[in-house]
């Protein structure tokens, strides 16, 4: 063990660091095969060892990479062997549910899942969920400003905070935990450490904004027949919700007809002959009236021609069974393998020509190539996971290149809600202006001087240590 990890061991204790095998026989991320080759990966059991850790690392220019569930999909949480992780594993506590002020205050290395289940106890919502609620963590959350199923009615990640404590390179505690709503006491520090990736600093607690917890829920899938109609069926049938609308997630016939294979695993709710899928929620505080409004929106939309079928699910389980669809991400990649996947926004009403124009690129090039398209349409968000039966280093980078630039064509946003991490960082250029990267180089540079907190995410380093990542 070298000088720097005997002093980390002091602070941590032996069960706060785990060295050889251990670490190798852990990965970066769910989607890697190889072992995580860092020096160490630290385990610090509360927000002071994060601090006297930080401080050591900061003297010695030692770089480190913070890891949480590791759900990410843009490598952001990658380490080389020059890097020490620093897991929240061991900080995962709730710390406090105040359901008057309606707030949680917790510790950042609790999981997603776990925060929904104890709002939930209260009679609260939490709203911000994911496919990875499960393994995911709140600081992974706010690290990548997360997205998810929810967006369309109660926005991102930055929406969800009241308060963040966070641990800066050099060890210093910013304590911005406050649980109040409404605070215009200068700068929002806070907001410097959402949407991040590991780089400005190392979020240790939050205070989560909770919700009322909704009394009816009412979920639909519906087939619909030509792309123009989803934007009119999203538009009828987000004034007929009268603001109740909680998803809106469309998948293209490639998604739902590739998930749902032979029906074994999912039945076959609509038959898989449709151009696209929409599933549904609606949220509201009666579950008979709101029924009746979700069924009466529904049937006008048939009316009007808007939908070709419609299956409304009758229990909590026929909800979770189409939901499964949706989530079905393991089947997906299962039939897309090696997967590349991409995480975009654009303008509604250019989606469709440019999901054409992309298709028909990659199968110019890659004839045996497939692709299918899914994604929070009301957000403007799309999915793509694309298969051309190779990850080599070329044909990646050519794949990539198709995608964005059409969508440069179009103006879109090269990551819509999984970050820049290290995967997308060369097209970072095509969403943010030289301005705003300068801007961001500076403010890495008031906060990490030394450049160690996971160098050479987002965008490379021009100095101090990480240079070469
Ligand atoms: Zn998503």
């Amino acid at each position: 063990m070298n000088n720097i990890l005997k002093q980390i061991e002091v602070i941590v204790g032996s069960k706060g660091i785990l060295l050889g095998e251990d670490v190798a026989g852990r990965v970066d991320s769910w989607s890697q095969t190889s072992g995580c080759l860092a020096k160490a990966i630290v385990r610090p059991g509360s927000t002071q060892e994060v601090s006297e850790v930080l401080k050591i690392c900061h003297s010695t220019g030692q770089t480190v990479v913070t890891h949480g569930g590791l759900t990410g999909l843009a490598g952001g949480a990658i380490c080389d062997t020059r890097d020490i992780v620093l897991s929240l594993e061991r900080m995962r506590a709730i710390e406090a549910v105040d359901t008057v002020n309606r707030s949680m205050r917790v510790e950042a290395g609790v999981a997603l899942q776990t925060v929904q289940e104890a709002a939930e106890a209260t009679g609260l919502l939490f709203p911000l969920d994911l496919g990875a609620r499960g393994s995911c963590t709140i600081g992974g959350n706010i690290a990548t400003n997360a997205g998810g199923n929810s967006v369309i009615r109660y926005g991102m990640t930055r929406e969800q905070l009241l308060g963040v404590e966070a641990v800066l390179a050099d060890g210093t505690v910013i304590s911005s935990l406050s649980g109040v709503l409404k605070n215009n006491t200068g700068y929002d520090l806070k907001q410097l450490f959402i949407g991040s990736e590991g780089t400005l600093g190392v979020i240790t607690r939050a205070v989560l904004r909770l919700r009322p917890l909704p009394r009816s829920c009412n979920t639909a899938l519906v087939a619909i027949a030509q792309f123009d109609q989803l934007g009119q069926f999203l538009h009828h049938i987000d004034a007929a919700l009268g603001g109740t609308l909680s998803a809106f997630e469309v998948m293209w016939n490639d998604f739902y007809t590739l998930v749902i294979g032979d029906g074994s695993k999912h039945g076959t709710p609509l038959e898989p002959t449709h151009e696209f899928y929409v599933l549904l929620e609606s949220t509201g505080g009666h579950q008979q009236a709101d029924q009746a409004r979700f069924e009466s929106a529904l049937e006008q939309a048939l009316g009007e021609g808007l939908l070709v079928d419609a299956t409304i699910a009758q229990s909590k389980q026929q909800r979770n069974a189409l939901w499964g669809i949706r989530d079905d991400i393991e089947g997906l990649v299962e039939g897309l393998y090696p997967p590349m996947t991409f995480d975009i926004s654009l303008d509604i009403s250019q989606m469709d020509d440019y999901v054409g124009d992309v298709r028909r690129q990659l199968s110019e090039k890659w004839p045996d190539s497939k692709m299918v398209v899914f994604g929070h349409l009301g957000d403007g968000n799309i999915h793509l996971v694309i298969t051309v039966g190779s990850l080599e280093e070329t044909t990646a980078r050519a794949v990539e290149s198709i995608i964005y630039q059409a969508l440069g064509q179009c103006s879109g946003v090269v990551s819509a809600e999984h970050g820049i991490g290290l995967f997308k960082r060369a097209y970072l250029k095509y969403s943010r202006s030289p301005a705003e990267i300068t801007l961001m180089r500076t403010l890495k540079r008031a906060l990490d001087p030394r450049g160690i907190l996971n160098p050479g995410k987002i965008f490379r380093q021009n100095s101090g240590a990480g240079t070469t990542s």
